[in-house]
């Protein structure tokens, strides 16, 4: 991309399981419907409500591995035995056009994301205690012991990763993190930096 194109900006919401993503990534969306949202590729089964090309793109691990091994995406990572990626020529399109944005992948995804585009804005979510959090974990009812001690021993790991972060959101209340997450990315377009373009257009 030149230095005269206006980017657009590419906004990570991650965090640890249970932390609330999920939802302030949808709470986002409604408040800035100008935000584009990153469908990925996940080789989990559907749940009940999802929809092929809405919530993600459902593939068998055969597909996956050959869309991997044709360089079709950006990060990828296997989450509790399943595989996740993002695809690239989507998200290029966005960017590329001057549009933003957003993706809500885990810890791992976030941090390749940083690498590979460091102009990204990464916004790390938290409970405000574990205890929340393994609240937040029984709550779902979904899972086995064994699986929500495993979930909460990985997020004391995720956590220790926050400096890779550029915001700290601490998910207490969901209008208050969906608030927080708003002004983040409105001040980011702000940047000077995210400016060069326009301001050389009006020093012409
Ligand atoms: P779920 O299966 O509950 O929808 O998602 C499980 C985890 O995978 C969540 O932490 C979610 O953020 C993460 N995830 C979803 N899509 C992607 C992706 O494309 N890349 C990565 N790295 N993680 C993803």
């Amino acid at each position: 991309m030149s230095n005269n194109q206006k980017k657009g900006l590419l906004v990570v919401i991650s965090g640890p399981s249970g932390a609330g993503k999920g939802t302030i990534h949808a709470g986002v969306l409604q408040k800035l419907p100008s935000l584009k949202k990153s469908i990925s590729v996940t080789t989990r089964q559907p749940r009940k409500g999802e929809e092929e090309g809405v919530h993600y793109y459902f593939r068998t691990v055969e597909q996956y591995m050959q869309m991997k091994q044709n360089g079709e995406f950006l990060e990828t990572a296997e989450v509790y035995k399943n595989y996740y990626g993002t695809p690239k020529a989507p998200v290029m399109k966005i960017l590329e056009k001057g549009e933003d944005v957003i993706f809500e992948i885990d810890i791992c995804g976030a941090r390749q994301i940083k690498q590979i585009y460091p102009e990204s804005v990464l916004i790390f979510i938290m409970p405000p205690s574990f205890e929340v959090l393994e609240k937040r974990l029984r709550g779902r009812a979904t899972d086995a012991e064994d699986v929500i001690l495993r979930r909460l021993a990985e997020s004391k790991k995720e956590l220790a990763t926050y400096k890779e972060f550029d915001y700290f959101v601490v998910n207490d209340e969901i209008n208050t993190s969906v608030e927080n997450v708003v002004s983040i990315i409105k001040s980011e377009k702000c940047r000077v930096e995210r400016n060069d373009a326009f301001i050389n257009e009006l020093l012409k």
